[in-house]
């Protein structure tokens, strides 16, 4: 690297006096070093010019490139702060600033505090560096970028430092910078960094593995090749261009693979992977279906980040099939944009900056992350932090804490539950309690940002069927759901059955629909066997409010006609809203001149870009009109009709209980016309009767009451 390749390489969009402030910077940097060589013997300059060519590449913007040449001058030589702000303007200087201060933060050392087991202490001070790393961020992710990139020069010549010095450079690596990478999303840094440091800190393992891979390299890029080209083969016969290549194998990921399955290098290497970039979103589901019809899943092997990214916003599909050979074949599908942030997360923003929309998203929510560390560490502002938070714009979104202090993004409405299963399938499944700051909570707890969540776990056991419930809203992430989905279905089937038919008898006895036979049901929903329903609903994999709506599959059929019968509902009401020609949501006006009312035949006419007017049959205006095809048909709308239905709650009475039950079914949006509440010893029995608008809609409310603390039981009163 030297300065006219680094020139040479800048963008065409960089201004000549840009280019000059680069010059300027070379020549301020090469001075100041001049006397300084590096272990190699090379002129530290290199170095310098190395870590700005280095930012250039990853697109980072010329401010960075200008502090990435001038990163080492204030900490290592005699040129000031204030000279360079002076010769090269704030925003510059802060950066230089903020890198300098950050060489200067407490290393990762061997000498803090000592717990009884020292991987702790030292994971913990790993923790604790990159807390401090990201609040040195100050207000601006680059200078994190800056450190990386000098990391990233210094370990591609670390060969020539003394061995134990090497070896401590290369564990730092290993624990902080690499972790660093990743959660900034820089896949790229984040995959040389770790396979520098795993050369340095296990020389061994690393020479072992990398023979292995020269070995086998021909053999092994021959069945890519044909993989490659029978997959973008595949694609295309079902319409989709698709861009497939093999992905690259990292010798630590293999090493951390054969690790954590105690399996030897053959075991891993076998693992093909290949990545599919499609153009669109919807492709990618449209090539996992193409892709899962003709080779056969792995089970289990399916995630889906796009629609659940992960904490370092990373999209892709991935899924696992059995490829002809019979060997397994990881799949990675992504469009261009979810690969550039796969690869070059924080900095992908800068890349994008020529014609595309300025994505400032993604560095809010590193400096969100960051402000969010650094509140931990300053307690008492927790209250203002977190209602600053609340306003922010990552509603969508909730931060919450481990134990440890790690942060876990979740979808906004997560639970306990989600939780834990995002920390560990076997976590999930042993779930039988949670402490939020410390105190206990229910399962169903909805967690918020900042919250410090605790999970209790039983020794053995599973989940439980309830979080399966969607209207218990006990969990709300896909992820959770399907490993919890997972766990049933690997219950025997008898179990399962026997599970579904409880469910299900208990369900349809609440709702007061006993009388539904269970065969015509099965067969409606397309199983042979009313056991293989029951084993359906007793897995998860069939849920109760699938059948409620099978059961009834419009919300004017049998169902609404037993409770006409029986409680003498009037007839259809009309609403005010209209449909034109059959649609509503068309834009009408009641016309002025007869002041249609609900009920009343009626017309319309269509106005010049107002929709239509909407007239009474009779109105002498409408009959004069000459244009007739402007008349269309309208009619009034019919109103949700909804129905008195006793239902009957049981509990063990407590303060607030009756208040619990009304605001749940207020919340609900349901009317009670009525409530009785006779007390016997501490048994409370409430007879509501609530305006209920369909089976689906009571099926609901009668789960959610139940789910109240201290509710024995909630169904429909048969009738009379
Ligand atoms: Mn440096």
């Amino acid at each position: 690297m030297n300065i006219d390749y680094l020139l040479n390489e800048l963008p065409d969009h960089v201004s000549p006096a840009d280019r000059e402030m680069v010059k300027r910077a070379y020549r301020v940097a090469e001075k100041a070093h001049r006397k300084q060589k590096r272990s190699s013997g090379e002129p530290y300059i290199n170095h310098c010019l190395a870590v700005a060519g280095i930012l250039q590449e990853l697109g980072a913007p010329l401010p960075a490139v200008v502090a990435g040449i001038l990163h080492d001058t204030v900490e290592d030589t005699n040129v000031s702060l204030e000279a360079i702000r002076r010769d090269f303007g704030d925003e510059v200087a802060d950066l230089v600033d903020g890198v300098t201060k950050l060489t200067q933060l407490p290393r990762v050392s061997h000498t803090g505090k000592r717990s009884k087991d020292p991987l702790a202490t030292k994971g913990e001070l790993a923790k604790e560096t990159l807390r401090k790393t990201f609040l040195a961020m100050g207000d601006d992710v680059r200078v994190v970028v800056i450190k990386l990139a000098d990391r990233l020069h210094n370990m591609r010549t670390l060969s020539h430092l003394p061995l134990e010095k090497q070896k401590r450079i290369a564990e730092e690596t290993l624990e902080i910078f690499a972790p660093l990478a990743n959660r900034l999303g820089i896949w790229q840094m984040k995959w040389e960094l770790e396979d520098l440091g795993f050369r340095y800190v296990k020389p061994d393992e690393y020479k072992a593995i990398a023979s292995n891979l020269a070995e086998r390299r021909v053999d092994r890029e021959k069945t890519l090749d044909s993989i490659t080209d029978t997959l973008r083969q595949v694609l295309h016969e079902a319409g989709i261009d698709a861009e497939v290549t093999g992905r690259p194998k990292h010798l630590y990921s293999i090493y951390r693979k054969m690790e954590r399955k105690g399996v030897p290098f053959e075991g891993v290497y076998d693992v093909r992977g290949v990545r599919i970039q499609v153009a669109e979103e919807t492709h990618c589901y449209l090539a996992l279906g193409v892709i899962h019809n003709r080779w056969k899943p792995v089970p289990g092997a399916f995630d889906d980040y796009i629609a659940t990214p992960k904490d370092n916003f990373y999209q892709s599909l991935h899924t696992a099939v059995i490829y002809d050979d019979g060997k397994t074949l990881e799949v990675q599908i992504r469009t261009p944009e979810m690969h550039e942030n796969a690869e070059y997360g924080i900095a992908a923003h800068w890349r994008y900056k020529e014609g595309r929309r300025k994505e400032d998203s993604f560095e809010r929510r590193v400096m969100w992350l960051r402000r969010l560390m650094e509140w931990r560490s300053d307690v008492d502002d927790a209250g203002d932090f977190v209602d600053a938070m609340k306003s922010d714009v990552f509603n969508d979104r909730v931060y919450v804490f481990t134990p440890k202090g790690d942060i876990i993004d979740l979808p906004a409405g997560s639970t306990p539950i989600d939780f834990a299963y995002h920390i560990h399938t076997a976590v999930g499944h042993t779930c039988r309690g949670a402490k939020v700051n410390g105190k206990l909570v229910s399962l169903d707890t909805k967690l918020q940002t900042g919250d410090a969540v605790e999970i209790l776990t039983a020794k053995r056991g599973g989940p439980s069927r309830d979080w399966l419930n969607p209207t218990l809203e006990m969990v709300r992430s896909q992820r959770a759901r399907s490993k919890i989905r997972q766990w049933f279905r690997r219950q025997d089937r008898e179990q399962n059955v026997s599970h579904g038919r409880l469910l299900l008898e208990r369900e349809l006895r609440r709702l007061g629909l006993e009388k539904i036979a269970y065969e015509s049901v099965s067969k409606d929903l397309g199983f042979t066997q009313v056991d293989d329903l029951l084993a359906a609903i007793g897995c998860g994999d069939l849920s109760l409010s699938r059948i409620v709506a099978s059961v009834i599959p419009e919300e004017t059929s049998d169902l609404d006609e037993t409770l006409i019968a029986e409680t003498g509902a009037e007839p259809t009401r009309v609403s005010d809203e209209i449909s034109v020609l059959g649609l509503t949501g068309v834009l009408t006006r009641l016309a002025r001149c007869c002041n249609p009312a609900p009920g009343d035949p009626i017309v319309g006419y269509i106005t010049r870009g107002r929709g239509a007017t909407i007239h009474r049959q009779d109105c002498p205006n409408i009959l004069r009109v000459k244009d007739r095809e402007r008349v269309v048909q309208v009619s009034w709308g019919k109103a949700q009709q909804t129905y008195p239905v006793s239902v009957r709650i049981r509990a063990y009475d407590r303060d607030g209980l009756m208040r619990d039950v009304s605001t749940l079914v207020t919340n609900e949006g349901i009317n009670m016309s009525s409530i009785q509440v006779t007390t016997k010893n501490s048994l409370a029995i409430f007879d509501v009767v609530m305006a209920i608008k369909n089976v689906a809609q009571l099926s609901r409310v009668l789960n959610r009451l139940e789910a109240l603390p201290n509710v024995l039981e909630a169904r429909r009163l048969p009738p009379g």
